[in-house]
């Protein structure tokens, strides 16, 4: 059985690797993706002082070494080959693409030049291709960062990183420069509700308080809790008690005087964003704590206040983006799916954040992916998935359509390229940035 993944991040290697250790039946994996490089956002989302988390690509590299298993970058379906040529070509697809894009907050001033998508500033720092070009104005003294999940922690933590602390990481030379050079001095990071209702786990949140160049700072009166939080904290051991006693260690703290500071406010929300042409402040509302269908949601209180600041991050989730030819949900931004089998597509199944929204830790696709994956099985044991007698290959399709494809070998160089260039200066690589790069580094097949 022929079985092509789109998106080669860790949903899509762990698909991956559930396929090509079934027996019964036996299965050849294609896994493409619109990069050249493979690994997602273990790539080009993870932070990059937080190498631990990227080893889990030797995992992928030993799928990669698979029988059966081959890599197709730099090819983007739904414009280098559609839904329907997959469906020719192999007996099943699965998309395990991702939330691409970013949700919107829907306030006045949200595009204004300075208020950017975290989830650009994550690509940039993290050397994707797409965006290089971006330029973030760091020289002001205050950056606002909108939301209270891991991604918000990530693009503080990396504003606030000292130069010794971002040399041995693979943050691309270009962000480290301007990291290093920024006027920065303060990061605001704004949670819509409290401190028991924050998404970030409590090693994340502990990592902003070991920062070298970095003071945190809480208000102890942010942390004092309405009845329905206290009852909810209490019930709690896990997250949400965790970071509880991570913040009121934080607001016992006396600032060292470090150059920069991070200071986490709770119940603020961005009502608008001000300024000419570009972001100059930001107006903030207080919030107060409503029970709605059993959940405590965030109301405006009526106090406001105006911050000035240079730039604005927006992290307040991705979402995913609609495929041509594939069923979509605008709603939650996945593909509607019973246990990974898309519906309303025939031989479709998906995995990952395309699959239950952008939630969860690298480790929760792994059991995501193999529930889809036992569920395509299944379907091919059930006679379900019409095998394709196709005599055409995806590589003569795409070399009909003159394709410049990056193979698993391609990537290997680039790989290499790539950590070649970063021993000597101590990092674990320095990342080609450009797509002619990439794309002319990938052709070569790797000696070793
Ligand atoms: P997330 O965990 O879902 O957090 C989104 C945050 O945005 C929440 O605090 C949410 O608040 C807030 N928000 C949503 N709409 C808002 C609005 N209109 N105004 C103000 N705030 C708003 O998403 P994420 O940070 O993008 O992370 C995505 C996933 O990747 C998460 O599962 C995360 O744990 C994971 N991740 C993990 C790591 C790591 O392990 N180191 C690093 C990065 C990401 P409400 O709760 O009030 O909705």
């Amino acid at each position: 059985m022929r079985v092509a993944v789109v998106g080669s991040g860790p949903a899509g290697f762990y698909a991956a690797d559930a396929l090509l250790k079934s027996d019964d039946p036996r299965v050849e994996v294609d896994l493409l993706d619109r990069l050249p490089t493979p690994w997602g956002l273990v790539r080009l989302g993870v932070a990059p002082d937080h190498e631990n988390i990227k080893a889990v690509s030797r995992a992928f590299e030993k799928t990669a070494a698979r029988p059966g298993f081959r890599f197709f970058g730099n090819v983007e379906v739904g414009s280098t080959v559609s839904h329907e040529d997959l469906l020719e070509l192999y007996d099943a697809v699965v998309y395990t693409v991702g939330a691409q894009t970013d949700r919107q907050l829907g306030i006045p001033g949200e595009d204004l030049p300075g208020s950017w998508a975290a989830t650009e500033f994550v690509a940039w720092y993290n050397g994707h291709p797409d965006f290089q070009d971006l330029e973030f104005d760091l020289s002001h003294e205050r950056v606002v960062v909108v939301g209270n999940g891991n991604v918000a922690i990530d693009c503080a933590r990396m504003l606030a990183l000292t130069d010794e602390e971002l040399r041995p990481t693979d943050t691309t030379p270009e962000a480290t420069d301007a990291i290093n050079e920024a006027g920065v001095r303060e990061i605001l990071m704004l949670g819509r509700r409290g401190p028991a209702q924050a998404a970030f786990t409590p090693p994340e949140l502990k990592e902003l308080g070991e920062l070298a160049g970095a003071d945190v700072v809480v208000d102890p009166r942010d942390l004092e809790l309405d009845p329905a939080s206290a009852r909810a904290l209490e019930e709690d051991r896990e997250r949400a008690r965790r970071n509880f006693e991570v913040l009121e260690e934080f607001a016992r703290r006396e600032p060292a005087g470090k150059p920069r500071r991070i200071v986490l406010r709770f119940l603020a929300s961005p009502l608008a964003i001000l300024g000419e042409d570009r972001v100059e402040a930001v107006e903030i509302g207080r919030n107060e704590l409503v029970e709605e269908d059993g959940r405590l949601v965030a109301r405006p209180a009526g106090e406001t206040e105006v911050v000035p600041a240079g730039l604005v991050l927006r992290s307040v989730g991705y979402k995913g983006v609609a495929l041509p030819g594939v069923p979509f949900d605008e709603r939650t931004g996945t593909i509607p799916n019973d246990h990974g089998r898309a519906l309303g597509a025939e031989r479709t199944y998906v995995a990952g954040w395309i699959k239950r929204g952008p939630s969860g830790v690298i480790g929760t696709n792994k059991k995501d992916a193999t529930e889809t994956v036992e569920a395509l099985l299944a379907d091919a044991r059930a006679g379900k998935l019409a095998r394709v007698d196709s005599t055409r290959s995806l590589e003569a399709l795409l070399d009909e359509r003159g394709v410049n494809y990056v193979e698993h070998e391609g990537w290997q160089a680039i790989d290499a390229a790539e950590r070649g260039a970063g021993e000597p200066l101590g990092r674990p690589r320095v990342k080609l940035t450009a797509w002619e790069q990439l794309l002319e580094t990938g052709q070569r097949k790797i000696t070793r």
